[in-house]
C-alpha cells in the first residue's frame, strides 16, 4: 500500500517535470506593416553537412523555440570538414529539415554558401533547387548558376576580419557581379557584429538589407556568449506566408534588419514600424510643461533622445515611460538613435505624429 503511493507520488511528479520541460515557443511581438505580414527569418545557419556542430532538425526546432518563421540552411558547398565522418551531400540539410519544418509550421527554403577568397568573398544563394551543380571552382560560374536556378543571392559578411581585416570594400570584381546582377542583397549585420558603411552600400545600391546569424555552434551557446535572447534577424514584409511571397518580399527590398537593439531599413519601412510599434498619449499639462506616456507595444526596443530637454530615454519592449517636456516649439521632436536608415541617420519623428486617434 505505502510502495503504491510512493508510486504514483513519484509518476505525478514525473508528469509534473514532464510537463514543465516541454519546449515552448517564444512569440517574438513585431507589429505587421502596410498590409504585409511581418516574418522573422534567418537566411545564413550551417549544420554538420558543412562546419557547423549540430544536425539540421536541431535548427528547425532552435528556429521553432525562438518564434521564427523561415530559415534557410546554407551549408558551404566549398568547405566540408567533417567529410571524414560523415558522407557530404549538399542536397542532405534541406531534405532532412524540411518534414519537421513543415510540422513546425516553419518555411524552409533551400540554400547554400558559395564559398571564396576575397574576392569576392561568400555568397548565399537562396532558393535553389539543386546545391550540387551550384559547386564550381569559378565564382562567377557558380553565382551565374544559382542565378540561373532563380535564386536570390546575397553578399555575406562583407566586413568579416578574416577576409577584409581593414573594413569592407567594394572592389572591381564586386561591381562586375552587381553589374551582372548575380547578387540583390548584403548582409548589414552577421553572427555578432554590424557593417555601418554596408547599411550606406544598401541605401546607394539598392541592395536588400539582410541581418543573420551565420551560426555554426548550437544556438544556445551563440545566446549565452553574446548574452543575449535573440540571435540577428531578418524582418521580412510579406504578402503571404509562403517560400514564393518572401523571394518577391526579398527581390522588392521590404526587409529590415533587426540586430541587437537595432533595426536597420529604408527609412519608410522604419517609421511605419516606430507607428505600429509605439502609442503616444498626454497624462499631463501645464502652462509651462507637458507630459507624456509612451508605450511600447512590441519587442523591439527604442533609444529616444529628446533635444529640446537635452534628455535620453530607453524604451524597452512591451513596455510604458513617462517623459516630461518644456511646453515649447517643437518641444516633442524624438530621435530613435537605434532605427538606422544609413549609418548616421536616424529616424526623427515627433511624439504627436505618434498618437493613436
Ligand atoms: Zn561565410
Ligand atoms: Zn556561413
Amino acid at each position: 500500500m505505502k510502495l503504491k503511493r510512493i508510486t504514483v507520488v513519484l509518476i505525478l511528479s514525473w508528469l509534473i517535470f514532464q510537463a514543465g520541460a516541454q519546449p515552448v515557443r517564444n512569440e517574438l511581438l513585431v507589429p505587421d506593416i502596410d498590409g504585409y505580414h511581418t516574418l522573422k527569418c534567418d537566411f545564413h545557419i550551417h549544420t554538420v553537412f558543412s562546419d557547423g556542430d549540430v544536425w539540421p532538425l536541431t535548427r528547425v526546432s532552435e528556429a521553432w523555440r525562438e518564434g521564427l518563421d523561415a530559415i534557410a540552411i546554407t551549408d558551404h558547398l566549398e568547405y566540408n570538414p567533417h567529410k571524414k565522418y560523415i558522407p557530404i551531400s549538399h542536397e542532405a540539410p534541406y531534405e532532412i529539415a524540411k518534414e519537421s519544418a513543415q510540422q513546425a509550421g516553419i518555411i524552409l527554403i533551400k540554400g547554400t554558401e558559395i564559398t571564396k577568397s576575397m574576392p569576392p568573398g561568400h555568397f548565399n544563394a537562396l532558393f535553389i533547387d539543386q546545391a550540387t551543380p551550384v559547386h564550381n571552382d569559378d565564382y562567377k560560374q557558380a553565382l551565374r548558376e544559382a542565378k540561373a536556378q532563380g535564386a536570390f543571392i546575397l553578399w555575406n559578411h562583407p566586413g568579416w576580419k578574416a577576409q577584409a581585416p581593414d573594413g569592407p570594400k567594394w572592389m572591381d570584381e564586386h561591381q562586375e557581379l552587381f553589374d551582372e546582377k548575380l547578387f540583390h542583397g548584403i548582409e548589414v549585420a552577421n553572427y555578432n557584429e554590424w557593417y555601418p558603411e554596408v547599411l550606406d552600400w544598401a541605401g546607394d545600391k539598392n541592395l536588400t538589407i539582410f541581418s543573420n546569424s551565420d551560426i555554426h555552434e548550437p544556438m544556445s551557446d551563440y545566446l549565452l556568449q553574446n548574452k543575449t535572447d535573440r540571435r540577428p534577424i531578418t524582418l521580412v514584409f510579406s504578402r503571404e506566408r509562403t517560400s514564393e511571397s518572401i523571394h518577391e518580399a526579398l527581390l522588392a527590398g521590404r526587409t529590415a534588419g533587426w540586430f541587437r537593439e537595432y533595426l536597420f531599413a529604408r527609412e519608410e519601412i522604419l517609421n511605419q514600424l516606430l507607428e505600429e510599434s509605439i502609442d503616444v498619449s498626454i497624462t499631463g499639462r501645464n502652462e509651462k510643461n507637458i507630459t507624456y506616456k509612451i508605450r511600447n507595444l512590441t519587442d523591439l526596443v527604442f533609444n529616444m533622445h529628446f533635444p529640446v530637454a537635452g534628455s535620453d530615454k530607453f524604451l524597452p519592449g512591451r513596455s510604458s515611460i513617462l517623459i516630461t517636456l518644456p511646453a515649447k516649439e517643437n518641444h516633442d521632436q524624438v530621435t530613435f538613435g537605434n532605427l538606422l536608415s544609413r549609418s548616421g541617420k536616424p529616424v526623427v519623428a515627433q511624439l504627436s505624429s505618434l498618437m493613436k486617434p
